[in-house]
């Protein structure tokens, strides 16, 4: 077993969802297809040019730093770190250095050092003769969050990050999709606070996970092996599984970051900050923690509807839809549907829940039907199913449709007859050969086409016996 405690420090970019980039009115839109179609002189890094800092920008940055209770700093300013790449036509990149916006702050007991705001750069496309530019992104809002070494586990980093890009989500200031580059995690890794490896290109939660784990086993065979940990770049090589050396620290770039002349510095005073701080909303854990208490979920079920704000709010909605109907109902029926049948329907058909034409308040009385044994499971899959192609309440799909509902005077005649019909079985049964009750049940259920429920057959056959 090993000794060494696997220490973690992560940088977290993030693109913002502002209507444009960061220093110019040229639209920030991930979604377009077209190359350079989103540029202007001043984000392709034309001489002469003058950048603007957008306001919703440092606003996001500002909410976020609340959120997170860090310090907003009030004076603070942008600058330009340098480096040449062909993503990058002005070879420097506008960023912060020693004035971030945000100062510390903690998400789950992790410290955050800074978030600050710089630009994105372009992306680059490579063919088999030439690489091509695009400049779409080249000044898109990023925010970068970098955290004191306090992680010491890849179980932990991965669900910090999802934590936080939950939070970015709520606060309406990121997609953070990871895998569309929105979200991009670089994650310093040591043993016991020693030398640190910086791991880049990890595109997804599970590359995060696997990418750490790797890299604190590969430094703990070094070190058990006597040797020494190099301070370097590693990347994290999806196909092989494993990480591998991209820069060493010799070859470390000096970006000679000096404050930016064409941008002053700035104060956060302009902001009502105390008014954002007020009209955050309910954050990812403290929802967790009340949908847990208030409908009496497991932690993993509260979990899995604040893990989608549109998903816990329908939720919410369909539940006070079904205490307004029955003010004792228990929640389980309808989170049951809601997560597994009506979600196995979103994912068969790709309609997200923003879309779908069902009712929070339908699916309530759906839950209401089910609780109050007026439909058997069966009947309530083809009617959530009908439900999803027609947005109808169920009650309208019963009435106009085959799906009945358990007429106990209906299948007590249906009962009798099959009683008479089957008088072999009947004397079996009563001889205390009990599948022939089964085959009874089968017979009536087959005369009432699927639409009673077993139980309540079972029950009606006992009775009549
Ligand atoms: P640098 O000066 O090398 O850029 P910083 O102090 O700015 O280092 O920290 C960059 C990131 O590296 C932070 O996320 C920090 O938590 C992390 N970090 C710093 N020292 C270590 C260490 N010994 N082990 C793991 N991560 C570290
Ligand atoms: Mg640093």
């Amino acid at each position: 077993m090993s000794t060494y405690q696997p220490t973690i420090g992560l940088e977290i970019h993030a693109e913002l969802k502002t209507r444009t980039k960061m220093f110019c009115d040229s639209l920030n839109d991930p979604d377009e297809r077209h190359p350079n179609v989103n540029v202007c002189p001043v984000c392709l890094g034309h001489p002469g040019t003058l950048p603007v800092a957008n306001k919703n920008a440092v606003e996001a940055v500002i909410k976020v730093g609340c959120a997170l209770q860090g310090t907003i700093n009030k004076e603070s300013k942008f600058d330009r770190k340098n480096y040449f790449y062909p993503d990058l036509v002005k070879a420097y990149q506008i960023s912060q250095y020693d004035k971030p916006i945000v100062s510390g702050g903690t998400l789950r007991g992790v410290r955050i050092m800074r978030v600050h705001l710089e630009e994105d750069t372009g992306t680059l496309g490579h063919g088999d003769h030439a690489s091509l530019v695009d400049f779409n992104r080249a000044g898109v809002p990023l925010m970068e969050l970098v955290t004191e070494p306090d992680l010491r586990s890849a179980e932990e980093v991965a669900a910090f990050a999802r934590e936080l890009q939950l939070i970015l989500r709520y606060l309406g200031v990121s997609d953070a999709n990871m895998e569309k580059g929105e979200m991009r995690i670089e994650a310093n890794v040591s043993l016991d606070m020693g030398t640190k490896v910086e791991l880049k290109n990890i595109n997804s939660f599970k590359a995060v996970e696997d990418a750490i784990a790797y890299e604190t086993k590969r430094q703990e065979e070094a070190l058990s092996r006597g040797e020494k940990v190099h301070q370097e770049t590693r990347g994290w090589d999806e196909v092989k599984r494993k990480t591998f050396s991209q820069r060493s620290k010799e070859e470390a770039h000096d970006y000679r970051y000096f404050p930016d002349p064409d941008l002053p510095p700035f104060t956060t005073d302009v902001f009502d900050i105390e008014k954002l701080r007020a009209e955050l909303p309910e954050l990812p854990a403290a929802k967790t923690e009340r949908l847990k208490k208030e409908y009496a979920l497991t932690a993993a079920q509260a979990e899995l509807l604040a893990g989608d704000l549109a998903i816990a709010e329908f939720f919410e909605d369909a539940v006070s839809e079904l205490r307004a109907d029955t003010p004792n109902a228990k929640t389980a029926t309808l989170y049951n549907y809601f997560t597994s049948d009506l979600r196995g329907l979103m994912n068969e058909t790709g309609v997200p829940l923003s879309e779908i034409k069902i009712d929070p308040e339908h699916l309530a009385h759906l839950a209401v039907l089910v609780d109050g044994a007026k439909i058997t499971s069966r009947q309530a899959k083809d009617i959530l199913k009908k439900m999803f192609e027609t947005g109808l309440d169920p009650e309208d799909i019963i009435k106009n449709g085959k799906i009945g509902l358990s007429d106990i005077g209906e299948i007590k005649a249906v009962v009798l007859a099959i009683i008479e019909q089957n008088p072999a079985a009947v004397a079996d049964y009563k001889k205390g050969k009990t599948a022939s009750l089964q085959f009874l049940i089968g017979r009536a259920m087959g005369a009432l086409q699927g639409r009673a429920r077993p139980d309540m057959l079972k029950e009606v056959f006992e009775k009549n016996l």
